[in-house]
């Protein structure tokens, strides 16, 4: 990928079936995304204004960026990453340019998706500055309801913004129009944890004995990050026992469930919904 002072471009390689679980929610997506981009002139032909954005919520490590970027792999679309945190950490004026540059970019390779990374720190509620005068946050929030409301003449670009505190986004990027769609990404069930383990040992030599499924039992919330980590660690602690070996076993699974407590407690998780 390319980048450009805090922006990354590329076509993402990672599809829906890199992503464990979450069927429904891949589903909706899928269409949400690849119908304004890949279908815009059907919307035109029926005078139906597309879907401009979508808002992704939830708990930390639970495949927000993954499903964006895969929705961008799927519509061929050029993905624009950009990072809320650092937008909002840039020079006066300078995030506001940079916003208004990617969207310029983004019409001009269109189809294109841009993806904010932690949406809330530029779109957080307007007012709560102690100050009279604009924040930072404010003119980015306003400089990006700008660049949204002129998608109306925009043809295949779609806004996906990321956040785990939904509940600090102002209401004016709610509006339809803006955000249109909004969906819950929930921390992984037992049987998406077994998925998200296959996903992860896909490419892995791990013998028969690999009891994914007791795996999956055991690793209450367990974030996605964090079941591909212990999938990592464990081909690590394999070869950190032997460095010849050829084949993860279960008891190096083990080894590492062990050693392992998930970040966020289950109330923790459910504060996110
Ligand atoms: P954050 O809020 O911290 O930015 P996020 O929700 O955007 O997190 P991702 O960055 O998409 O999460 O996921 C982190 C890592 O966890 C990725 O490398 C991804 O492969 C893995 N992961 C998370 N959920 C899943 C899943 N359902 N299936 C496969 N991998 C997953």
């Amino acid at each position: 990928p390319s980048i450009t002072r805090g922006v990354t471009v590329e076509i993402p390689k990672v599809s829906w079936d890199d992503i464990g679980g979450l069927n429904d929610l891949k589903k909706k997506l899928k269409q949400a995304v690849e119908w304004p981009l890949k279908h815009s002139d059907a919307f035109t032909r029926l005078g139906v204004s597309p879907m401009r954005g979508i808002l992704l919520h939830g708990p930390p490590g639970c495949s927000k960026t993954t499903l964006a970027k895969a929705a961008a792999h799927a519509a061929q679309a050029s993905f624009f990453s950009l990072s809320g945190a650092e937008l909002f950490s840039m020079y006066v004026g300078e995030g506001e340019a940079l916003l208004r540059n990617t969207f310029r970019r983004a019409r001009l390779v269109a189809p294109s998706i841009i993806f904010f990374d932690e949406a809330d720190v530029i779109a957080a509620k307007r007012g709560t500055g102690s100050s009279g005068s604009t924040t930072v946050g404010e003119r980015l929030l306003s400089t990006l309801l700008t660049e949204m409301d002129g998608l109306e003449e925009a043809k295949g670009i779609l806004v996906l913004a990321a956040t785990n505190r939904p509940h600090a986004i102002d209401a004016a990027l709610m509006r339809p129009g803006r955000f249109d769609l909004v969906l819950y990404v929930p921390p992984p069930d037992v049987e998406a944890r077994h998925e998200i383990l296959r996903v992860h040992t896909r490419g892995m030599k791990i013998d028969p004995d690999v009891d994914l499924g007791q795996l999956a039992e055991e690793t209450e919330n367990f974030t996605g990050a964090e079941l591909e980590g212990l999938c990592r660690e464990a081909g690590i602690v394999a070869l950190r026992e032997n460095i010849t070996a050829t084949i993860i076993h279960n008891h190096h699974f083990q080894t590492v469930k062990i050693s392992l407590k998930p970040a966020l407690t289950k109330k923790e998780i459910d504060s996110y919904a």
